[in-house]
């Protein structure tokens, strides 16, 4: 495993090389559509093809219910990008959102298929994408926020909502996905018939997690048309007033989009305010959390002491102890509210 974690690393830092160099522009874009795809393996197949030769950079999920994608397009090339998808059935006319832009996102392209497109793991009985919650504009869901019953639920995890969040959004107390559907029922218990606004990042939680809920009884669902995302865009090409406070954490090497100057969160190691996530520099380690300058200049962009001694030994040295499994730690996203788990 060290020898393909040290190959990945060169081949990381030769790939963003190669971008940093292009003599071309780049739009950073996202879409999903919950679409019936009956051959994912070979609807991926096609679709790397397509794309690689456009120089698509992303990540992207294909799965039977549909397609999740978050890409990097050659300017040049986004017209015949767009003219390409209209020719696939299944992604005909869909809906683009395209980011602020805010540095590179990706590298290379990868394309994985995968059982379900968010992996809230409910049964099949318990939702019919059939009905799901009304799709509310930006400038709608503004206006929405106004009624004093409206409950508004951030459906996301608790390190996105940490750095931005809809002002009075309530944040499930959760560690993954898969917790999170019978929370939010349950915190919305005798609300049946209020009106419940849901959002996430760029729509495609809420749309199963709407269609849940009412399946569930709940009779005036809603969800923010295109996510944060589109909202941010709206705020500043509309000129509406930002409920949005802070940043939207997003899912490439950019970690975030500033919607407003707030800083709603702090240093998980000094605790003073900071709304930058990072993820550990030693590669055994690569922990996400928040992390201030000074915390990053002293602990060499490291998630602490031990982390810093260990990325600092010579690389065939960590690779030694990184075999004693004594040594090994999480690199799974953390919970921030939890102390980075340090090497023991
Ligand atoms: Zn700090
Ligand atoms: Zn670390």
């Amino acid at each position: 495993m060290g020898k393909k974690a040290l190959y990945n690393k060169v081949n990381k830092v030769e790939l963003k090389e190669s971008l940093a160099a292009e003599p071309f522009d780049r739009i950073t874009a996202s879409f999903y559509r919950y679409v019936k795809i009956d051959e994912p393996e070979l609807f991926r197949d096609d679709l790397y093809q397509k794309w690689d030769m456009l120089n698509i950079f992303g990540r992207v999920y294909v799965s039977k219910e549909g397609i999740n994608s978050q890409i990097s397009v050659p300017e040049k090339h986004w017209k015949k990008f767009i003219a390409q998808l209209n020719k696939i059935e299944e992604l005909k006319n869909i809906h683009i959102k395209q980011a602020l832009q805010d540095g590179p996102s990706f590298y290379k392209l990868t394309i994985k298929v995968r059982e379900e497109l968010v992996a809230y793991g409910i049964p099949e009985d318990t939702y019919d994408m059939n009905e799901t919650g009304n799709h509310l504009s930006s400038k709608e869901y503004n206006k929405a926020i106004e009624d004093p019953n409206t409950v508004i639920v951030d459906m996301r995890n608790y390190y996105e909502s940490e750095i931005g969040r809809f002002e009075d959004a309530l944040i499930p107390d959760v560690e993954t996905s898969k917790e999170l559907l019978p929370e939010v029922k349950g915190i919305l218990k005798g609300k049946e018939n209020d009106p419940v606004l849901l959002y996430c990042t760029g729509g495609i939680r809420c749309e199963k997690a709407s269609a849940y809920l009412i399946k569930h009884g709940f009779q005036n669902v809603n969800q923010l048309q295109g996510g944060i995302i589109q909202y941010a865009h709206d705020v500043k090409a509309q000129g509406l007033e930002s409920r949005f406070k802070g940043k939207n954490f997003v899912f490439d090497d950019r970690l975030g989009e500033r919607v407003t100057d707030d800083i709603l969160s702090s240093c998980h190691l000094c605790n003073s305010s900071c709304d930058r996530h990072t993820d550990c520099k030693n590669d055994a380690c690569h922990i996400l959390f928040i992390q201030c300058d000074q915390c990053s200049e002293e602990l060499s962009g490291c998630c602490s002491i031990e982390c810093r001694d260990f990325a600092s030994l010579p690389i065939l040295e960590q690779k030694q102890l990184r075999k004693d499994p004594a040594r090994v730690v999480s690199k799974t996203f953390f919970d921030s509210r939890i102390k980075p788990k340090l090497i023991q």
